[in-house]
């Protein structure tokens, strides 16, 4: 077996074994296709073929770096129905992740074996795609309608047992995977229709309304569950009818914006999790984190770690704090056991990992520390000497802080090379983003072990540099600031908030604030108030509201009302006076904002200050900016984050945005380099 062909057969008895070696993942790039193609022929001598995959996992996917490329000969559909059609029947033998090409070479197969911890899906998806290779059009036929809607709209995956029960594979099997072939052939079992033979029963246009409908309420403005509802549809025509529909949609969707966007969040996932300025330096082992402060971000931070396997040691200030702070973290353990991600037993052996105390010495020997404690600069000074002197020279501390300068934070602690930020994203055992933010004293061996961290706690790492926010609040200030612009000069909290869900945020900035509260960014504002340039417009509206103790959700009203009974935010005639009195007071001619204006300026500030955070450093490049974005606050993965969507609607009309922007509010912004030497 070489590179160029991923693919051997070995012949054994009556039964030709077919391999497919190509690692990572066995993905269906050009040179599998081919040896997949060669390696039926060699097959016709046998009786049976075995179509099993060395290394971790079946076949796990698409090769999606050819997905920019025309498609290469041999094709995938013509490959799934040459063992579909191959004269000696395939038993597809699988394990690990049976994903998109995968599974369709696997309904391809006359039947199907697999280890009790395979999963199955047809992920396309969640990469603004329909299948190419007839998966569409397999599976209804293989599961049924419902269960092929269930999976292939929303690119969620099925364990062998849920499978089995449905009809798409012939058994589980117990022991060895090869042994459990060699039994089920030699009962010499007999060829079954093929799948793409088998009828799909017709539903009613009743059927496809209600899923189409509720797949739009969830899909929030991404198209690809729908073309994926459609292209289910098909599966009622003949198969040679249909399939040809299918793969002419999944070659167009390769084109679209949706799926390019999808594509590039997929691989600057994995680009920003290796960092260039790591290098090759190991990460250190981490088995025992203390963690200082077990309030919310401390006990959500616990919950990861014990999550993760880690061993937790929480510092708190007195007996009570530390009840309290212990029973947060009990509320995250028990919430896993009652969704179901963990049995009695992980339950268990989470709790067993935790310590809530005010004894610092009990923190002796962990390798890594986290300070969550209150946002004062003196208060965590204070912690990290404690921690210094009781933790070993070479532990790693590290701080949640939101805004304070790290390097403050870590004044006069010896061997400052083994600090950085660790700024973790509420709820902290839910958010995957981590920013990992580097002084300009730690050393890359932190720097990998803070990204190691952050891959043992399933979460993506970013890596930001020191400034007032790091990466994402800096842009949610901007953005924040914007959108109370758009207030003085004309538009109302719910036009802003409508605006923006439509262009697919899962809220618009309101509605956020009113949910996370209105404190902590006031509290802020004031900080910030010594050193906001004079000539910056500063618009008070919420500050008002802060001191009218209309602090969000939590206190009843903010932005909106909030009635006992439910969360749903009412708009209220109150704030919208307060909002046209504040443009009356300042003497401005309010106007009506469109919701394309409104999404086109809020998002030309953030593409603006992402290109600003790259330009000073902040960012490693734009796909940082993006993945901060999508992962931390709620940017429409399926338009790539700021940069991406700058990019591909054009950084001109971008820029053209971000003029009028700053010609509406003159002093108050400073545009970036990117932006400033478009025409
Ligand atoms: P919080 O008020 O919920 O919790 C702070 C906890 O620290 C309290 O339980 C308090 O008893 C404890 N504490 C205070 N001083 C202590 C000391 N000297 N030793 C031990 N424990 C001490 O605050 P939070 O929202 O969890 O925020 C904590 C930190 O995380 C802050 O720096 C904040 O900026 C940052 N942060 C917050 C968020 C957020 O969304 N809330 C997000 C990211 C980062």
């Amino acid at each position: 077996m070489t590179a160029e062909n991923p693919v051997s057969v070995r012949q054994e008895g009556d039964i030709a074994w077919v391999t497919i070696d190509s690692p990572p993942v066995n993905a269906t790039s050009t040179p599998v296709r081919a040896g997949l193609a060669r390696a039926i022929d060699q097959a016709q001598r046998a009786r049976y073929a075995v179509l099993q995959c060395a290394g971790k996992t079946f076949v796990a996917g698409g090769d999606m770096t050819e997905f920019d490329r025309p498609a290469e000969q041999p094709l995938l559909p013509d490959v799934v129905q040459a063992i579909e059609d191959s004269k000696t029947p395939f038993l597809a033998l699988m394990h690990g992740t049976v994903l998109g090409g995968g599974f369709e070479i696997a309904m391809a197969c006359a039947w199907r074996i697999a280890t009790p911890d395979a999963r199955f899906g047809l992920p396309e998806v969640n990469v603004g795609l329909v299948p190419g290779a007839g998966g569409s059009q397999r599976l209804p036929r293989l599961i049924g309608m419902a269960a092929a809607i269930d999976l292939a709209c929303s690119g969620k995956m099925l364990g062998a047992a849920e499978l089995l029960a449905l009809g798409g594979l012939d058994e589980v099997a117990k022991g060895d995977l090869q042994s459990a072939a060699r039994a089920f052939l030699a009962a010499q079992p007999e060829r079954p229709m093929a799948v793409s033979q088998r009828k799909t029963p017709v539903s009613d246009p009743d059927f496809w309304e209600n899923a189409a409908s509720r797949l739009a309420a969830r899909a929030k403005g991404q198209k690809a569950p729908l073309h994926n509802l459609e292209a289910l549809k098909w599966a009622q025509l003949p198969f040679r009818e249909g399939q040809p529909k299918e793969r002419e949609l999944h070659l167009a969707l390769r084109q679209s914006s949706e799926s390019r966007a999808l594509r590039h969040v997929f691989f600057a996932e994995r680009a920003v999790a290796r960092p260039a300025a790591i290098g090759n330096t190991t990460a250190r082992d981490i088995s025992h984190v203390a963690i200082v402060g077990g309030g919310l971000m401390g006990a959500g931070i616990a919950g990861a770690c014990l999550a993760a396997g880690l061993r937790v040691t929480v510092l708190e200030t007195s007996e009570e704090a530390a009840q309290a702070g212990r029973e947060r973290v009990v509320n995250i353990i028990d919430g896993a056991l009652s969704r179901g991600k963990i049995d009695e037993a992980g339950h268990g052996a989470q709790l067993a990992q935790l310590n809530v105390t005010t004894d610092y010495d009990a923190a002796a020997g962990a390798d890594l520390a986290v300070e969550a404690v209150f946002e004062d600069l003196g208060v965590k000074r204070e912690v990290f000497a404690k921690l210094a002197a009781v933790l070993g020279k070479d532990a790693i501390l590290a701080t949640n802080t939101s805004y304070l300068d790290p390097e403050k934070i870590f004044e006069g602690v010896e061997n400052p090379d083994r600090c950085l930020g660790l700024h973790f994203f509420s709820p902290a055992h839910v958010m995957r983003l981590l920013e990992i933010v580097r002084t300009p004293a730690t050393s890359p061996q932190t720097l990998a072990t803070g990204f190691a961290l952050a891959r043992k706690l399933r979460k993506i790492g970013v890596l930001a540099g020191i400034c007032d926010g790091f990466i994402g609040n800096r842009m949610l200030s901007a953005y924040r600031r914007q959108a109370d612009y758009l207030l003085a000069d004309g538009a109302l909290p719910h036009e802003v908030d409508a605006a923006m869900r439509a262009f697919g945020m899962p809220m618009g900035p309101y509605e956020l604030q009113d949910l996370t509260g209105l404190q902590i960014a006031w509290a802020n504002r004031k900080r910030q108030a010594g050193t906001r340039p004079g000539s910056e417009r500063y618009v008070t509206i919420a500050d008002q509201l802060c001191e009218m103790g209309r602090l969000g959700q939590r206190a009843g009203r903010g932005w909106y009302r909030y009635e006992k009974a439910n969360r749903k935010p009412v708009r209220d005639p109150e704030i919208e006076a307060l909002v046209k009195g504040y443009s009356a007071e300042q003497g401005i001619e309010r106007r009506a904002f469109s919701d394309d204006e409104i999404q086109a300026r809020l998002v030309a500030v953030l593409v603006n200050e992402g290109a600003r955070i790259v330009e000073e450093g902040i960012a490693a490049g734009p796909d940082d900016v993006d993945i901060v974005q999508v992962h931390g606050y709620g940017f429409p993965r399926w338009r790539g984050g700021p940069m991406h969507y700058g990019e591909s609607v054009g950084l001109a009309e971008i820029a053209r945005s971000m003029r009028q922007v700053a010609d509406q509010s003159p002093g108050s912004w400073q545009i970036s380099r990117l932006l400033d030497r478009q025409d």
